[in-house]
């Protein structure tokens, strides 16, 4: 049986599970080796700082802006990042973007974004991945930068630019200042998804509620206030989750420890991402992975994940159609060790 382009999978294997990868930062977006080879002979990937927290996160994070910055290598990048996601099983990837990073190198961060976006037409048109950007609005910023980001958002909105987000500390720096640039990016249609519940409570999982968040990316710590996450599944708000690196990052002791299987347990419609897989080593395979054998989670919860990262992606009905009744078929499958 075959639906559209899937073909039925004999087992359940995981690569062979169709998704969407939901949170993934495009300085990082990449398994290392593939980046590696891709650029090979383009310059130095810049070393990992394992074992050093947010900072050495951080350092190694604002070296791969520079990396990237050299002249031809957003094609490179966004090429590596289709084939990477393609050769995972994913059907769309939505890349968080800051063009602003690169204003010196391309003039103005309207050049950049639309460096990058033109990269990923190509890259979308080369390996059959569809790619959608997020812009990211910087929370420890003032709130005209904001606008900014927004202004290009909707400036590129027929150019693959499909939602705005938030990075970098949640600590002290809430996205209340920032409501009337999502809200109006939310009224130009594009999708609010910010990060919060990472590093602050569900405080911060309000804070981006508040200015119209339909989905967050990680919002885990949601699980210690029950009345928010009734709110969450009430309201079907997406979690973008990221097992391993809430672990890295010290968001959670350890993986055995994270709340995932909760937050879907209270019916909490959550997705599977890798966030930055060129620092923290891990894809959206490993987390499938992870999420199977150290969570425990079902083939049934692991599709359910899938589905949800289908529904929450701006794809068109016959594509989102095609890839649910994929992932039905693969759940009919054997399972993969039998
Ligand atoms: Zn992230």
């Amino acid at each position: 049986m075959t639906t559209g382009r899937y073909s039925a999978p004999r087992t359940r294997s995981l690569r062979a599970l169709p998704k969407a990868h939901l949170h993934l930062h495009f300085e990082a977006a990449v398994r290392r080796s593939v980046l590696s080879a891709a650029t090979h002979g383009l310059g130095e990937l810049p070393p990992v700082r394992h074992g050093a927290g947010f900072d050495g996160f951080a350092e190694t994070y604002l070296a791969m802006i520079d990396f990237l910055a050299a002249p031809g290598m957003f094609d490179v990048a966004f090429d590596a990042a289709a084939r990477d996601a393609a050769e995972e099983g994913v059907v769309y990837v939505e890349l968080a973007v800051s063009p602003h990073f690169y204003t010196s190198a391309y003039g103005s961060a309207y050049a950049a974004l639309e460096a990058m976006a033109r990269a990923a037409e190509t890259a979308t048109a080369e390996h059959e991945v569809h790619i959608g950007l997020m812009l990211t609005i910087d929370r420890t910023l003032p709130p005209a930068a904001a606008e900014e980001v927004v202004d290009l958002a909707l400036a590129f909105s027929s150019r693959g630019v499909v939602s705005v987000g938030a990075a970098n500390d949640e600590r002290d720096h809430p996205l209340s200042p920032f409501t009337s640039a999502f809200r109006r990016a939310s009224d130009a249609g594009l999708t609010v998804a910010p990060h919060a519940g990472e590093l602050v409570g569900p405080d911060s999982v309000r804070d981006a509620l508040s200015v119209g968040a339909t989905r967050i990316q990680h919002g885990v710590r949601a699980i210690e206030d029950n009345d928010l996450v009734a709110e969450l599944a009430a309201r079907d708000i997406c979690l973008d989750v990221c097992p391993t690196s809430n672990v890295l990052l010290g968001v959670v002791p350890e993986v055995e420890q994270h709340p995932l299987s909760a937050l879907l347990d209270a019916n909490v419609p959550c997705t599977l991402n890798a966030d930055d897989p060129t620092i923290l080593g891990v894809s959206i395979l490993d987390e499938y992975k992870t999420a199977r054998t150290t969570l425990a989670l079902s083939d049934e919860k692991l599709a359910q994940c899938a589905r949800t990262s289908i529904r929450f992606a701006p794809l068109d009905d016959d594509t989102k159609a095609h890839a649910l009744a994929a992932i039905d078929c693969w759940l009919g499958a054997a399972e993969e060790n039998s």
